[in-house]
């Protein structure tokens, strides 16, 4: 891994984050003990709402905030509200200005 490659901000590919919703089955897969839900979160999620700033948005989420690892198994598909909370509570552990 070059540092150049480190910069690019990576993201999954289409097909994957395809194959990641089939596996959600349009759920939340977060299960953060942090977030305050049991288990996983499962909430309800639509396809067509990915990305969108409203209460069903959902983004695919790399695991672990490792954004060099593009799999199928690192790709999780998060409710806006798990989102949001597991990039500021890795940002608050990383500490390191990300930008
Ligand atoms: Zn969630
Ligand atoms: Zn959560």
């Amino acid at each position: 891994m070059s540092e150049k490659d480190k910069n690019d901000r990576k993201e999954f590919s289409e097909e994957t984050i395809d194959q990641a919703w089939k596996r959600s089955k349009g759920r939340c897969e977060c299960q953060r003990k942090t977030h305050g839900h049991e288990g996983q979160c499962n909430k309800k999620l639509v396809y067509s709402n990915r990305g969108r700033d409203n209460d069903d948005y959902w983004e695919a989420h790399h695991r672990n905030g490792d954004e060099t690892n593009n799999n199928l198994d690192h790709c999780l598909i998060f409710c806006w509200g798990c989102h949001k909370q597991t990039i500021a509570e890795d940002a608050e552990k990383n500490k390191s200005p990300k930008k």
